[in-house]
Order: structure tokens, then sequence, then C-alpha cells
């Protein structure tokens, strides 16, 4: 293991992933921390996804310490905290409270913190974090609902989350490259303080910056300053070239979607494969019980498993979702659901299903929880951001792609099924 990581978000951390394995590293994205006893898998790069970045301060850094502790004992040579590009956060943490920790368990008195990723239109432009090309507090994110980002200047936003101080490599110095970014950095340390903002507004800066924090202990940011970190350890002759790091072994079997996200990317895409696959919709109104939606949807699927997917769907426009949570509660709702696509899922792989593709943030994670998957490891993307996985835990082998809900092309379903035929 070359590169240990510790991602606060389920979705987040396979974002990461697939940036890893676009760089050329072998990766798997492990479910919560591992136990003491559970071998690290045979990859470059482990990321222990975490759902740690709205949970209480005190579980979210310890959490983040244990997995810290497991991937060192599993001989990772370089730590990343992986947070939102968006920063997102409060004045109570969780991002500065969790580098803290790790700075402190490492001994390494330092780190930088760069959110930025250019290909998603997050910049950082002296210490200010633009989204979409407007302040940070500007974007939409000001008005979120668990962690409403206030402040663009992230110098300000990490202050407030650390007893530490944090300064500011800026743009100009980020502009000479990866040296000058380095110096910078190694000033800041030797001055005292525990952070600085680096500022990127293009994948070449994300690159530079890399290779300047080729020797840091802990680099903490987003998905994107992970680009430039593969690079480093193939310099330094520890990544062995050993054929495509996406490739993952064939799995044979039954193929399903199951739909949970309402969002709009979702929609068109259920909207397409209507066209083209079996589609059944839950039907939460008509009947208000996991157990029995779930088995009027199996129902649906006898004599129609196979090589063309069936997509069990959930999903449903503004106004129906509107009603479903008039009726039984937003949470209520969303709970029932998940907890009819976790039984589905669990029946359709006793029913010899082994590749699936999930839509929905926290459908993937019932079903996933469901199904006592414990690793990922990441294969091909269908779409940027949505890998293939081989999922492993205690059932048989899956393949797997879990989609956050506003991923991935219209023709993502038919498109994910058939890139493992070709
Ligand atoms: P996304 O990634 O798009 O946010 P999630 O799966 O994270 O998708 O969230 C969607 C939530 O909406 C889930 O809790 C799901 O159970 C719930 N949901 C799905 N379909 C409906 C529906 N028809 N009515 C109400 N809630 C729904």
């Amino acid at each position: 293991m070359l590169l240990g990581a510790i991602a606060d978000d389920f979705t987040g951390a396979t974002d990461l992933c697939s940036m890893l394995v676009r760089g050329g590293m072998r990766t798997v994205q492990l479910v919560g921390v591992p136990g003491p006893g559970d071998v690290p898998p045979d990859a470059d790069a482990v990321v222990v996804a975490l759902k740690s970045r709205t949970a209480p301060v005190r579980e979210a850094v310890d959490r983040s310490l244990a997995a810290l502790h497991w991937l060192r004992a599993g001989g990772a040579k370089q730590f990343f905290f992986k947070y939102c590009s968006t920063f997102d956060s409060t004045d109570q943490g969780n991002i500065g409270p969790v580098a803290d920790a790790l700075i402190e368990a490492l001994g390494c008195g330092f780190a930088l913190a760069c959110p930025a990723f250019p290909t998603n239109a997050r910049t950082v432009y002296l210490g200010h974090l633009f989204a979409g090309g407007v302040l940070l507090n500007e974007s939409g994110m000001e008005n979120h609902p668990l962690t409403p980002m206030k402040d663009a200047n992230l110098v300000r936003v990490l202050s407030r989350q650390t007893d530490g101080t944090v300064g500011l490599v800026p743009f100009g110095t980020v502009e000479q490259g990866a040296v000058a970014i380095r110096r910078a950095m190694t000033g800041m340390k030797e001055q005292g303080r525990r952070y600085a903002i680096v500022d990127a507004v293009s994948d070449a800066h994300l690159a530079a910056i890399g290779e300047a924090a080729e020797h840091h202990a802990l680099i903490t940011g987003g998905s994107g300053i992970a680009m430039g970190l593969p690079a480093n350890f193939r310099r330094a002759g520890l990544l062995k070239e050993a054929g495509d790091p996406s490739a993952l072994p064939p799995v044979a079997g039954h193929t399903a979607v199951l739909s949970g996200s309402c969002s709009r990317a979702t929609l068109m895409q259920l909207g397409r494969a209507r066209e083209y696959l079996p589609v059944f919709e839950l039907d939460p109104l008509a009947t208000p019980d996991a157990v029995a939606l779930a088995a009027g949807a199996l129902a649906w699927t006898e004599g129609k498993l196979g090589a063309t997917p069936v997509v069990i769907a959930a999903s449903a426009p503004p106004e129906k979702v509107a009603a479903v949570q008039a009726r039984f509660g937003r949470d209520e709702a969303g709970a029932l659901i998940e907890e009819a696509m976790a039984l589905i899922a669990a029946e359709l792989v006793a029913r010899g299903v082994r590749r699936m593709v999930v839509a929905g943030g926290e459908t993937s994670g019932a079903a996933v929880a469901r199904l006592g998957v414990r690793s990922l490891r990441i294969g091909p993307e269908i779409d940027p951001g949505v890998p293939w996985t081989l999922a492993e835990g205690s059932g048989p082998p899956l393949m797997m792609a879990l989609k956050s809900g506003n991923f991935g092309a219209p023709d993502f379903f038919t498109k994910a099924f058939a890139m493992l035929e070709a």
C-alpha cells in the first residue's frame, strides 16, 4: 500500500478512487473502518470511506483516527484526508478537528489544504473558493441544509475550525511551479503554521502542488489534489506498472438496476431506460410497507432475470415525491424506500444477480450495508466519477456500480452493462 486515504463520505471516496485509478494506481475502497484483523487488500491505494462529514465532531475524529491507525499498520507511505471540493463543514468542524487529529497522530506538524477541482469548476484563488465560477458563498452552498458555506475565504473558514494557524500559498507562487510551492510550504511550517491553503485554478497547478507535497506525511483536499500524487510514487520507483489498474476479474450472473434517486439526471436516465429495458415502479402510496413493496417487485422479476437488466425504481418527479413525503414524512418515506431497496438487492443476489447498478447515494449505502459489502475494487469508469467495482464482503463477489444521483449521462444504465459485454 502506497497511499492510505480517509474520505469523509461514500461517493466522495469513490470519486477519489477514480482519480487514483486514472493516475495508474490499483485502488480499493473500504466501507467503514476495517477491523484490526482485516488484511489490507492488494492495491497501491486504499481509501477508507467514512460517513463523517456531518457526524458529531468526536465521532468523526475517532473514526478517522481508527482508519489512520489501520492504514498505517497496513504499510501506507503517505496519507490523504479527502473532503468535499466545496469544503463542506461548519465552524465546529469536521475538517479542522479531523485534520488536527491526523497531524498530531502522524507527528508531521503541517498539512496543505486544497479542495480545488478545476475540471468540476472548483477553483481556489487567493484563498477564496469558487464553485461554478462564483464565490462559494454565492454558489447555493450558502443554503446547504447541513453545512451552509457562508464564507468563501478558506483561510478564515479553516482558522475557525482549528487552534492552529493557517497560511496561504498564493496563485503567484503556485504559478512558479513545484519548487516554489515546496519552498513556501516549508517556510510556513518553519514559522509554526499548521496549515497552508494552496491556490489552484488549473490541473497544471494540481500537478505542481502534488509534486511539491511528495514528502508530506499528510495531504488534505478534494479528489482533484490527488491528481499529482501517482506521479510521485512512479518517480520514486514505488509504483509498479502491472497492466491496466482498472482491470477487474469477470463476474458472471444476472443483471439489475435499482434506482432510489429522484435527481434530475437519474429521472432522465430512467426515461431512456424505459425505451429499452423492463422497468418496475415501486408505489409506496399503494403499498406503504417495505416488505410488501419488495415482494411485489421481486414477484415481477420472475422469469425476467438474465442478461437484460431488470430495472426497479422508486425514483419519482418532485410532485410525486412531495405526495409520498406528505403522507409519511420526509425521513420516514426515505427510510421506507431504502429498506425496500435493500431487501430487493439482497433477494436479487440470492436469485443469481451478480451485476448491479444502484442509483442514489443513500440508496447505494442501504444496499451495500444489507449485502454486507466491505470493499470495492475500483474498475473502469462508466461515466466520470462512476466506476464499475468488484464488491466483496460476506456474500458472493458482485459487480456493482454505485451512482450518486446527479452523475452519469442519459444512457448510463444501458451503457454500464454494454461495457461489461465489450
Ligand atoms: P441522490 O444521490 O439522488 O441524493 P439518494 O438515494 O441519496 O439519491 O436519496 C434519495 C432519497 O429519496 C432516498 O432516501 C430514497 O429512499 C428517497 N426516495 C426515493 N424515491 C422516493 C419517492 N418516490 N418518494 C419519496 N422519497 C423517495
